[in-house]
């Protein structure tokens, strides 16, 4: 396993590709994997070979895609069928698909393992996404020991934005790439739920009423103070 390469779960919205910029900064060898799931929002996927060319350079390796179609079968929520976008009962959002990070962390694992690449990153976040139970720092640490003991591996697993807000994330970005990169991740990639990428806002694209929207509107005004 080289312990220079990465994969990076490359989904196509503002977290992921600022995980991409974090590893090309770090890795000499990065590969990105996205996964189609039928998901409502599956428009993000178009946006990550924008997003790939703006951080093209001698780091950036291949891409690859695997089609997760059976997940959207297995789940009944806002983001594979034409549900509200709304809170449930106990207080999750209906856009959660259940267990989808350790799903992806599975493939992923196993696409790493084949690659012969040891870190695995991904734009998780507990301080904005505390609803996702498989988004928090303790689900993420039991996976790699799972991931390491199943496979007999020792991958790392990253997650850069854990404990940062959407602002902070914008912050990392300009850190890592400057203007550029800012603008890069504002104007290519798309976090929002219902997929709308024809509509541009001073924070980026998207519909600029889901959650997902609003979020990503509220970190850039806290990180720039207008938009
Ligand atoms: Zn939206």
């Amino acid at each position: 396993m080289r312990d220079d390469a990465a994969l990076v779960l490359l989904s196509g919205g503002q977290d992921s590709a600022t995980c991409l910029a974090w590893a090309l900064a770090r890795f000499a060898h990065v590969e990105t994997l996205g996964f189609d799931y039928g998901q409502r929002h599956r428009a993000e996927l178009s946006r990550r070979d924008a997003l790939r060319a703006g951080m093209a350079g001698p780091a950036l390796a291949e891409d690859h895609m695997l089609d997760l179609g059976v997940l959207g079968a297995l789940s009944d929520t806002a983001l594979t069928r034409e549900a509200e976008i709304a809170f449930r009962a106990d207080g999750l959002p209906t856009t959660f698909v259940p267990g989808r990070n350790l799903i992806f962390l599975g493939f992923a694992a196993a696409l790493a393992m084949r690659r012969g690449l040891r870190h695995i990153v991904l734009g998780v976040c507990e301080t904005d996404y505390s609803g996702y139970p498989d988004c928090r720092d303790d689900s993420i640490k039991a996976m790699q020991v799972a991931l390491n003991l199943g496979m007999a591996a020792r991958f790392v697993l990253h997650t850069p934005l854990m404990w940062r807000d959407k602002a902070a994330t914008w912050q990392l970005a300009e850190e890592l790439g400057g203007p550029a990169l800012v603008e890069l991740i504002r104007a290519e990639s798309l976090s929002c739920y219902r997929g709308v990428e024809d509509a541009m806002h001073p924070w980026g694209r998207g519909c600029g009423d889901c959650p997902a929207c609003d979020l990503r509107a509220r970190g850039w005004r806290a990180w720039r103070g207008d938009g």
